[in-house]
């Protein structure tokens, strides 16, 4: 028999947006970098991945284009993960710097450029890799972009060289750090490897893989590899949300509310933590420097599917399953994942049943998952006296078949 085909609703909304962008033709590729004046202005690609790994794309996903500027984020999530935030934080800041990618934007007393998204923080980023050489750098940083994307990736050795033998400005940037005592490694190490970072050639659909990596805080839902902890994935989705569209990024974060870094190569990457990634590649861009048509589908995506971080999403589910009464026993069954506002409620809306003449079992069988603050809630609250499997004697018994509150 047959297979009925079904159609895939998700690829459905990504050509809805991609068709309703098509006609856009405003916005000029970027020309500062004599190879990328030359590209094909027209092609236009979406992709989105999902945090279990389910790839849906539309138009020209398999184009490929050089990363530039979205490779900031990821080489900064290799470096914290790499050297931990205190380190990297004596080299970079994480503030807004309000101004272009290539701004001369140092702190004043500490020399640091304003964050790894400009320029500057990039081109420290890259020298804080491991190693001595533009190679041993490069090295790291590829193997790290590959393992975010899921597969092997060249370098377009034409923009690279374009790259390198215009970069003056990207020099310059790197003594000011150097000369600020910020910058890790010689000028002509660290700015190589950038300009070899900046040229690595990838496709729509590997950008949304890339930042569907940092959804699942760190794992590559594809292959399955953790690339980074989960604490690296969290504070370069926070760079990318305060810092990673240009001088745009605050009405960004206003309008469509999803962590991202655009680069002028015409990609964008963004994700939703916990949810997927989506890349987007037009290569017409803004005064900004940010894809027309890409900034345009990821807005009305977020508009129309309710993408916005921040949106209000009504009441969690109650992780209080049932509560039955059995003689002077009241039995709380707890359900699903519990953090801290799911103690919160369990706890204020339980602890008025805790009398004198009876107790109060909360079950916790049918809980799949609890963080380590809500554990430490219930381990902590007054009558929790034990957690034994049967009880006895104690007003607040815990049942935990599966260990979850741990010690
Ligand atoms: N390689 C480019 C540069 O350093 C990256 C710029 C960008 O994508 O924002 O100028």
């Amino acid at each position: 028999m047959a297979a009925t085909e079904v159609r895939d609703p998700v690829r459905a909304a990504l050509e809805s947006v991609l068709e309703e962008v098509r006609s856009r033709t405003s916005g000029e590729v970027a020309s500062y970098i004599p190879e990328l004046a030359r590209v094909d202005p027209d092609p236009l690609g979406v992709a989105l991945v999902s945090v279990h790994g389910i790839v849906h794309e539309a138009g020209d996903t398999d184009a490929h284009f050089t990363i530039q500027s979205v490779s900031k984020p990821f080489v900064f999530a290799l470096a914290v993960d790499a050297l931990g935030l205190d380190e990297v934080l004596k080299h970079v800041g994480v503030e807004p710097s309000g101004e272009p990618f290539n701004a001369i934007s140092l702190e004043p007393a500490t020399g640091r450029p304003l964050n790894p998204m400009i320029n500057a923080g990039a081109i420290v980023m890259s020298s804080l890799m491991a190693g001595d050489t533009a190679d041993d750098k490069f090295a790291a940083i590829h193997s790290g972009i590959q393992k975010f994307a899921g597969r092997d990736l060249i370098v377009d050795e034409a923009v690279f060289t374009s790259e390198a033998t215009t970069g003056d400005r990207n020099r310059a940037l790197a003594y000011l750090t150097l000369a600020a005592g910020t910058l890790g490694a010689p000028v002509d190490v660290a700015t190589t490897a950038y300009f070899r970072q900046c040229s690595i050639s990838v496709t729509a659909r590997d950008l949304a893989t890339m930042a569907a990596t940092l959804a699942t805080g760190g794992v590559n839902p594809i292959t399955r590899e953790r690339v980074i902890s989960e604490n690296a994935a969290r504070w370069t989705s926070a760079v990318m949300t305060s810092c990673g569209m240009y001088d745009e990024s605050g009405s960004w974060l206003l309008r469509v509310g999803m962590p991202a870094k655009s680069g002028v190569g015409g990609g964008i990457a963004a994700e939703l933590p916990g949810q997927f990634g989506i890349g987007t590649f037009s290569p017409r861009l803004d005064a900004k420097g940010n894809s027309v048509r890409g900034v345009a589908m990821l807005e009305a995506m977020s508009a129309r599917f309710e993408l916005h971080q921040l949106q209000h999403r009504g009441d969690p589910l109650s992780p209080i399953g049932s509560l039955t009464r059995d003689d002077d026993e009241t039995v709380a069954s707890l359900r699903g994942e519990i953090f801290f506002a799911g103690a919160e409620e369990v706890l204020a809306r339980l602890s008025p049943l805790v009398s004198d003449d009876g107790c109060l079992v909360l079950d916790f069988a049918d809980v799949t998952r609890i963080g380590d603050a809500a554990a430490r809630m219930f381990r902590s609250a007054p009558g929790v006296a034990g957690r034994r499997a049967d009880g006895g004697g104690e007003k607040v018994v815990v049942r935990d078949p599966e260990g979850l509150l741990g010690h």
